[in-house]
């Protein structure tokens, strides 16, 4: 089902002149959950973003869906429990998007490790039991020499042996955009680039709507709505400064960042997860990923600017520094480091002031005196379970039940297997579609890792993309991003349509002007809309290259 720009004016228009229950704002993962949830609930829902969807948090994760086996050292079974049984259940409606793997956990006699030899085995035990974990998947232990085989280079000094447990790789803004999709098939009225700037009270003070301004036209407009929840992640306190009433602030963000080097710089075959080394009780991820690898993460308290997280010289240090002590003979330099991005995690204020590291990932439900819910904290893994907590809570505001859905029971977009069917099954046969259709063998999987079954959509645009000067694997899958995906602009597309941008840096100068061409005579672009488009990306490219750090 088509969600393209047309689709946004017609959402707009809608929700212009239509009562909603519910209007959601923020479309990132924890907003996009909520939207899906209350779609597939019939209720009448709206949903505004007021970059990309995805555009904040939700597209610079570590690009996993996990329990959090770290959280077992502090205790919180609870949030492990919950999550980790959640990773077979996005995996069961996304599994193009989210793979298991079994991930390696390297186990040093080091001081202040954060698994030891004892430890280790009985967490990785805890965490298969929390996550119900099938037989196949189940923990098993390694020796030393087959660490050293799995990641060549690593720190052999005080190594004892590996486990390897079960993980989920993810892509992060696909995963968002999937479910926003599916929100949208469910009947969802969804848009980006509107931005929340103001609410809309009845006589008793209360929020039955919300102001709104179309970043596109510039427009404002009101939209009514009889709840409205603030699913903004790490502007959650600016969403609720703008009511009446004075708020007290909530949240403390903290920034993590990534980096992306060439695998052959970082060979590892396997994700892994091990302490930094730096005895901060911190821990790092190593993940392969389509011929590179990245690492990260840092967790350090964030004052500044929400959109645009700056990657500072500090971070660097940090994180070579950790990476150099893991793989002493890597000597990885700024020089090897492609691209890389930072994130902000939308935290809630403990009450006692903790390390970073150790603020607790629950999230939390608050609503004001004005009637605005808020969801806060939680992470990608756990979004469905923010929704149906969320969906519990409009109920009872509402004091009206609408229709039971279990949202665990809906594939998403893309992840429309026949019941008793794998995703391997339904890729063989999807390889075949998309060689007769003139693609390479490659081009076609990749573009079902990415599409899923909705690939053959993909291919409709086969001739529409006659002209286009790109690669045909890259011209249909702009198409589509545009036709399907609301790709507005050509960073929505190259960050968070594909990950093209991050993951295949080197390619990015041959792309841009035949990419800015399509689009521009898909949106008919003029000549400044077009130089303004393309100093757009230049300036995200660099701004991921780490150009002024260099
Ligand atoms: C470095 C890092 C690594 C992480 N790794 C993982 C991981 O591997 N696995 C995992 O499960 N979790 C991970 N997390 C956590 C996870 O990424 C976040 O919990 C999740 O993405 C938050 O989603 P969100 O929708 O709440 O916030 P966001 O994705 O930030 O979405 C909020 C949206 O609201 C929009 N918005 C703000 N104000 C307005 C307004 N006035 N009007 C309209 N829209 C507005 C913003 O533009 C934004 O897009 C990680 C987080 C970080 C920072």
């Amino acid at each position: 089902m088509k969600l393209s720009a047309e689709t946004r004016t017609e959402n707009i228009d809608w929700l212009q002149n239509n009562q909603l229950d519910l209007l959601v704002i923020g479309g990132g993962i924890t907003g996009a959950g909520i939207a899906l949830h209350a779609s597939a609930k019939k209720m009448a829902v709206g949903l505004i973003e007021m970059q990309d969807f995805a555009a904040g948090t939700s597209s610079r994760s570590t690009k996993l869906v996990h329990g959090g086996l770290r959280y077992l050292k502090n205790f919180e079974v609870e949030l492990v429990a919950n999550v980790a049984r959640e990773r077979a259940i996005i995996h069961h409606n996304a599994p193009h998007i989210v793979q298991p793997r079994k991930m390696l956990l390297p186990v040093y006699d080091e001081q202040d490790a954060s698994f030891t030899d004892f430890s280790a085995e009985i967490a990785l035990q805890l965490y298969d039991q929390l996550g119900e974990v099938s037989e196949e998947w189940r923990y098993s232990l390694i020796t030393k020499e087959e660490v050293r085989e799995e990641a060549p280079g690593i720190k052999e000094e005080g190594l004892l042996k590996g486990g390897l447990y079960l993980d989920y790789l993810n892509d992060d803004a696909r995963l968002t955009i999937s479910i926003l999709k599916t929100a949208h098939q469910q009947g969802a009225k969804i848009t980006n680039y509107v931005k929340a700037v103001g609410y809309l009270y009845d006589e008793e003070n209360r929020i039955n709507g919300v102001e709104v301004a179309d970043k596109e036209t510039g427009e404002t407009f009101s939209v009514y709505a009889r709840v409205v929840v603030n699913a903004t992640g790490p502007w959650s306190d600016e969403t609720r400064h703008m009511q009446k009433n004075r708020q007290e602030s909530r949240m403390l963000p903290t920034k993590g960042v990534h980096f992306v080097v060439d695998h052959s710089r970082l060979p590892v075959k396997r994700t892994i997860y091990t302490d930094t080394g730096l005895q901060d009780h911190r821990m790092l991820f190593i993940i392969p990923r389509n011929g590179k690898t990245y690492f990260g993460t840092t967790d350090t308290p964030y004052e500044g600017d929400l959109v645009d997280p700056k990657i500072t010289q500090e971070d660097v240090t940090y994180l070579l520094e950790a990476i150099n002590i893991r793989f002493p003979g890597a000597n990885l330099t700024l020089a090897d480091i492609e691209t890389g991005w930072s994130g902000l995690r939308p935290l809630i204020q403990p009450e006692d002031a903790k390390d970073p590291s150790d603020i607790s990932r629950e999230h939390e439900i608050f609503i004001s005196e004005e009637g605005l819910v808020t969801i806060g904290g939680g992470k990608l893994t756990d979004y469905r379970l923010m929704a149906e907590d969320t969906l519990k809570t409009i109920e009872s505001l509402l004091d009206k039940k609408f229709l039971e859905v279990d949202t665990a029971t809906i594939h998403l977009s893309g992840g429309e297997i026949k019941a008793g069917y794998t995703f391997n099954d339904y890729c063989e046969p999807a390889i075949k579609i998309g060689v007769a259709a003139g693609l390479s063998e490659t081009d076609a999987r990749t573009l079902i890792d990415w599409y899923g079954t909705d690939f053959e959509s993909v291919l409709e645009g086969l001739d529409a993309v006659k002209k286009s000067r790109l690669p045909v694997k890259d011209a249909l899958s702009l198409q589509y991003a545009m036709q399907y995906e609301m790709a507005l602009n050509l960073e929505d597309y190259f960050l968070r349509r594909v990950e093209t941008l991050l993951f295949d840096y080197n390619r990015m100068r041959a792309l841009l002007m035949p990419a800015l061409e399509q689009m521009a005579a898909h949106y008919q672009w003029g000549e400044e809309k077009q130089q303004k488009e393309k100093e757009k990306l230049i300036s995200a490219m660099e701004r991921a290259h780490l150009t002024d750090l260099r």
